[in-house]
């Protein structure tokens, strides 16, 4: 007998998505095993403290949490309280500090004139008059619709490039329909109800979510390397590559990566806010975060702060799988994983790589929350 075969349920991915199924089938009475092939719980969201600095830092990128949906704000502050922060980004263009998204403040700023909020969308409606009337059929025409030309061409169009290396009229209207464009001076980054940090990190959170005794974790474990040890009658929730479980016979659904450039700068404090976006196509890096802006609330000591820029490229297929390309052929071929996947009645894929689905964390638990109910009624 394996050491797996005494377990009801498998879950392969310690995220957001994995540990939801783990302490849902926990507390519906299943013995679990959590695997995981990296050696700590969380997926992209894990944090750490960095040691010469003492500050929290996100390992695969700045994570947010915000939501609107009641049902995952209560379930996740069983695991942790929250903070007060929330979120607001600058960009920084042609020498000057703009705020975002794109508001009334920005505008104002940007053409130099004090606009009240009806002169605002006269403006704006003017600069895309070129679009009125027909729906934009991809992120350019999405983002000119939104806030003119002038506004897409300094703060999109170059950041864009550098984050996707695609034309903007070749990508989804989606991806932008994300950020919101005001005609008021609210700054914040996020429209969501409920907003915050993890008060003691986000490890923390999955730690706290699968300390029942029914879950085993095992750390550094791929699936590809055990899964013959599973049995029929386990039910697998898989949150790793589709294309990757079904051995890439479609061909390779594409993903953007990005690279981090961690450095200690030996200021207390480097940009005076936790991320600017840089919208020049001349500066190689999207954004700069500065980690400890995200808790103002701790005491974090002066004279050093720990920053990451972030420089976004194609995932080849050692690295990171990030964000989700999309392209109509990634559509096609993922149609095809998902009618395999279909045909296999003992394996949920789930979370961001099992559906091939760019989800914020709000989302993945979500998704999770509505699989739990349906496989253990819980
Ligand atoms: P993941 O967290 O990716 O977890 C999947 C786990 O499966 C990983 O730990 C992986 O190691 C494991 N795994 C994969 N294959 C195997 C295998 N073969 N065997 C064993 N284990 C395997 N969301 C927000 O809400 N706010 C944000 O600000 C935010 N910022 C982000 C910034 C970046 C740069 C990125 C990339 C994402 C961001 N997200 C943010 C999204 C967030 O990371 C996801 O919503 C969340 O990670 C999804 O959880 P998941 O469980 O689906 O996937
Ligand atoms: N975007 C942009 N300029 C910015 C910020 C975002 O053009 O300063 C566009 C870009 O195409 C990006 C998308 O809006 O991919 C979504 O932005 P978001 O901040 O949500 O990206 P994420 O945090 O997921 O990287």
């Amino acid at each position: 007998m394996s050491d797996y075969s005494n377990f009801d349920v498998i879950v392969v991915g310690a995220g957001f998505y994995g540990a939801t199924i783990a302490e849902r089938a926990a507390a519906s009475g299943l013995s679990v095993c959590i695997i995981d092939k990296r050696n700590h719980l969380g997926g992209n969201a894990y944090s750490s403290i960095n040691k010469p600095t003492g500050i929290e830092v996100h390992q695969y990128g700045a994570h947010l949490f915000h939501t609107s949906n009641i049902e995952v704000w209560n379930y996740l502050n069983q695991f942790t309280k929250f903070t007060t922060y929330q979120h607001r980004v600058f960009a920084k263009y042609r020498g000057a500090i703009y705020s975002l998204p794109i508001n009334l403040g920005t505008i104002c700023q940007f053409f130099g004139r004090a606009l009240s909020p009806d002169e605002a969308r006269s403006l704006i409606a003017e600069q895309s008059s070129a679009l009125a009337g027909r729906d934009p059929k991809n992120l350019e025409e999405k983002a000119i619709s939104l806030i003119g030309r002038p506004l897409y061409e300094a703060f999109v169009k170059g950041y864009t490039l550098k984050q996707w290396q695609t034309e903007p009229h070749q990508l989804s209207a989606s991806i932008i329909a994300r950020l919101p464009v005001r005609y008021n001076f609210d700054n914040r980054y996020f429209n969501d109800t409920f907003e915050g940090l993890p008060m003691d990190g986000y490890t923390k959170i999955f730690e706290r979510m699968l300390s029942s005794d029914k879950i085993v974790i095992k750390l550094g474990v791929d699936f590809f390397e055990v899964k013959a040890n599973f049995q029929p009658r386990q039910r697998i929730f898989y949150t790793g590559s589709i294309d990757r479980f079904f051995n890439y016979q479609y061909g390779i659904l594409g993903w953007r990566t990005i690279d981090f450039k961690w450095s200690i700068e030996d200021v207390t404090d480097y940009q005076g806010t936790s991320v600017v976006n840089y919208s020049d196509p001349e500066i190689p890096w999207t954004r700069i975060i500065e980690f400890r802006h995200f808790h103002p609330e701790r005491n974090y000591r002066d004279g050093k702060t720990i920053i990451a820029k972030e420089f976004s490229r194609f995932a080849g297929e050692n690295d990171e799988p990030y964000y989700p390309i999309d392209t109509v052929v990634d559509k096609e071929k993922f149609l095809k994983y998902r009618a395999l996947a279909d045909s296999i009645t003992n394996v949920t894929f789930g979370g961001r790589l099992g559906t091939y689905k760019y989800l914020d964390m709000h989302q993945a638990i979500a998704m999770a929350l509505r699989d739990a109910k349906r496989y253990f009624n819980h």
